[in-house]
């Protein structure tokens, strides 16, 4: 091992595809580590260059004698670079994905941005010598040098816009004045700053006891140089933020930086404000909202330590602070933290990843926290904190579960159940505001009986099976086909319901329109805001209806799991929850924690402020545990039954994943190399290996292009990365195009 070293000479992107071979000499062999710099000979004339080690190995393509050696290692501990492309060599093995790939994610793309500068003149002579030059340059009529020195005196730097713009000094002029050695002119970098909020800084709260005693733990366990991480799990409302603010103080008086990762979804104007209230101009915000300039900006600052903190979706990761010390990941459990390409990485492990290179703290938050890192919390693998009380005050709010079918039984054929209905009166006449949240997640083709909430499930694997919109020849008619994405399990859509023989068995499609729509049927005067994918198209547009919804603009807000974020609403005091199981039955092993997750902060949005809340979960399926525990408002009820399920069935956080996706444009091509690839997992398995499939994606084809996946769940990482290599070398040797195949590892989708 560590015999060869791949080394890249440059990391502009245009070379990076261009790794070259070095001999490691015997010395190095023990120190030499992936992202490490190191001189080597390059080139015909072997001058030395600075590379970076992206790789080690102990055979070679290359005659192994004839290559060139590495001349020295370079000490590089605090270089963000090269800590990147560490980090990169890790997601490579980790995720599955080509260096390329990994490097592109981790390293911006060097796009030939201009760094924006500024002039600016500053006098160079001290206040007796100016009035004397003021007083010569009077008598010689020389009006604009005497305008300019005159301003100097009462601003000793003076920008260029203004010295040109304002007071009018032509270059001759000022050349005139540097020449004789009476000001200076100087180019400053300028950088864009996206984070222009007004208000005062140095904004502190009183913590709380609870609060306090969380911050003096982390701090205290980071300074003796435990760097386990810490779960904080906390109600909404229950102050998380304020102690993530309490943190990050800490940590810079350290002399460390902190990576503030927060949902895109969540990084609003307010949270903007909340950091800059304590922080200032020393906070920046990355997301892909800004520009390229704007990004190259941000990375500038930090890599210059002109940043202590930086707030951002999970690409805020990669920005290149010299020595992090904190890594906060608020709303841990979202599915935004993944990445959806390749390397499909998860910012959590990535950020436990990173942390460990640089000594950094993680500190994760959430009111529903995944199953992946509540488990690792009651192993003791992460540090676990509660935060159990709203901090305002306001209290938890009453829950009602209403069975959509007894509502249909007793004739009700509206989306909303009598007591809905009733409560948005109530609220309408009290000129209070209510929230209607509608689950879409489950879109994705569950089939349901209206009468008694049976679902179409598997036989062989216990979720739900899916109708399939792609249409397929031979399948005709109104009538699809139902089919398990985990087995390949198919049948017909049911005409009628197997349990109770009712007609109203249907695929689930009520759209906030709808809702929109039946609402202004029966209460003509509310005023009604509409919240989805299509009413926030444009940049701003999700922002707009948020602040006219808190500035009162409107009576009633229909939203997706889009509303159920960001902002605080204390007028709110009605949240209705329509089609709460629908994600139920959105197919997948996650589907029972997504819905858990959702009703709960759906439930959390109501009482906010001091009138107290109610909130109405309307569901075909009352009995169901996800939602029995939400309505309760019971974690750790809702994690023992999942758990135990999970444990069962061998998926994840139980026992490991790994997802193989084929995609070919031949059907058969795709379903041989799915064949091949489930044969190469065999050869590697042990008695504890599951493979399953090959069995067609949920949505079988997408653009012409057939889709195939093949399981492999063991409880031991490592042997999952090494059927991922595996695959890789053998679809290699046998010439396969390497984008034909992904890995998912742990997946958050049903695929
Ligand atoms: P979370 O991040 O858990 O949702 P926040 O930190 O946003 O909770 O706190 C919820 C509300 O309580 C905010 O309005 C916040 O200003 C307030 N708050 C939090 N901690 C304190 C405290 N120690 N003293 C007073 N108000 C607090
Ligand atoms: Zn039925
Ligand atoms: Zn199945």
């Amino acid at each position: 091992m560590n015999e060869f070293a791949e080394v890249i000479v440059d990391i502009s992107h245009e070379k990076v595809d261009r790794p070259f071979g070095y001999r490691v000499p015997e010395r190095f062999r023990d120190r030499i580590r992936p992202g490490m710099r190191v001189r080597i000979p390059f080139g015909a004339g072997n001058a030395l260059r600075t590379g970076y080690v992206i790789g080690l190995t102990s055979r070679s393509d290359f005659p192994g004698e004839r290559m060139k050696e590495i001349a020295e290692l370079l000490p590089g501990e605090k270089d963000p670079e090269a800590r990147m492309i560490a980090l990169a060599a890790w997601m490579k093995e980790q995720y599955g994905s080509t260096m390329i790939a990994a490097l592109k994610t981790v390293l911006p793309a060097r796009e030939p941005v201009k760094q924006k500068e500024l002039k600016e003149f500053r006098l160079c002579l001290d206040a007796q010598e100016a009035q004397e030059r003021l007083a010569v340059y009077e008598k010689k009529h020389a009006y604009a040098r005497a305008r300019l020195i005159r301003a100097l005196l009462k601003e000793p730097v003076l920008s260029g816009h203004f010295v040109r713009d304002v007071l009018r000094i032509s270059p001759p002029a000022l050349k005139a004045l540097e020449a004789e050695g009476a000001i200076e002119e100087k180019t400053v970098p300028f950088y864009r700053n996206p984070v222009r909020p007004g208000g005062k800084t140095g904004e502190k709260k009183a913590l709380s006891p609870a609060q306090q005693r969380i911050v003096t733990d982390v701090l205290a366990a980071w300074d003796a140089g435990d760097r386990r991480p810490s779960l904080l799990f906390g109600v909404t409302g229950s102050g998380k933020t304020e102690v993530y603010l309490a943190l990050i103080e800490g940590m810079i008086a350290r002399g460390r930086q902190a990576i503030v990762l927060i949902p895109e979804i969540a990084l609003t104007y307010q949270t903007v404000l909340r950091f800059y209230r304590h922080f200032g101009e020393r906070v920046s915000v990355m997301n892909s909202a800004l520009s390229a300039g704007e990004k190259q900006d941000q990375r500038l600052r930090a890599k210059r330590g002109e940043l202590d903190v930086i707030i951002g979706p999970r690409s805020a990761l990669f920005v290149p602070f010299p020595d992090p010390g904190l890594i906060i990941i608020d709303e841990e459990h979202e599915n935004s933290y993944k990445s959806e390409t390749m390397p499909k990485y998860h910012a959590r492990e990535t950020a436990i990843e990173l942390a460990g290179l640089c000594g950094a703290a993680v500190v994760m938050g959430s009111a529903t926290p995944s199953l992946e890192s509540y488990e690792k919390a009651r192993r003791g693998e992460f540090r676990l904190y509660t935060l159990k009380e709203r901090m305002a005050g306001g209290s938890l709010p009453r829950i009602y579960v209403e069975d959509m079918r007894r509502e249909l039984r007793e004739g009700n054929r509206t989306i909303f159940s009598g007591r809905l209905a009733e409560k948005l009166r109530q609220r309408l006449a009290a000129g209070e505001q209510s929230m209607l949240f509608i689950n879409r997640r489950g879109y994705a083709g569950f089939v349901s009986c209206r009468s008694c909430g049976y679902v179409c499930k598997c036989p062989h694997c216990s979720v739900s099976l899916s109708e399939h919109r792609a249409a397929r020849a031979g399948y005709g008619g109104q009538q699809g086909r139902l089919t398990c994405h985990y087995c390949g399990y198919e049948q017909p859509v049911p005409r009628i319901c197997p349990v109770c023989g009712s007609r109203y068995i249907l695929g689930f499609k009520a759209g906030t329109e709808q809702i929109a729509e039946q609402l202004s049927g029966m209460f003509p005067a509310a005023r009604v805001l509409r919240m989805d994918a299509d009413t926030t198209r444009t940049k701003d547009s999700y922002e707009k209806i948020l602040s006219a919804f808190a500035n009162r603009e409107a009576d009633i807000l229909v939203g997706t799991q889009m509303i159920v974020k960001g902002h605080d609403f204390p007028n709110v005091t009605l949240v209705g929850i329509l089609a709460a199981d629908l994600s139920l039955s959105a197919g997948g092993f996650r589907a029972g924690e997504r819905t858990f997750q959702l009703l709960c902060q759906a439930a959390g949005r109501a009482g906010r402020g001091a009138k107290p809340g109610e909130v109405v979960i309307q569901t075909y399926q009352p009995e169901h545990y996800s939602v029995r525990y939400a309505a309760a408002q019971d974690y750790e009820g809702f994690f023992e039954e999942e758990y135990t399920y999970r444990k069962l069935l061998s998926y994840p956080p139980a026992s490991h994943l790994l997802a193989v996706q084929i995609q070919d444009k031949k059907e058969e091509d795709a379903l041989l190399a799915a064949r091949e690839a489930a044969q190469w997992a065999a050869e590697l398995a042990d008695g504890q290996t599951v493979i399953i499939g090959p069995a067609p994606a949920l949505i079988e084809k997408i653009n012409d292009t057939y889709r195939y996946g093949v399981y492999i769940k063991h409880k031991d990482y490592s042997r999952l990365t090494a059927v991922k290599n595996r695959i890789e070398e053998r679809r290699a040797a046998s010439g396969r195009a390497r984008g034909t195949c992904q890995f998912d590892f742990d997946p958050l989708n049903a695929y």
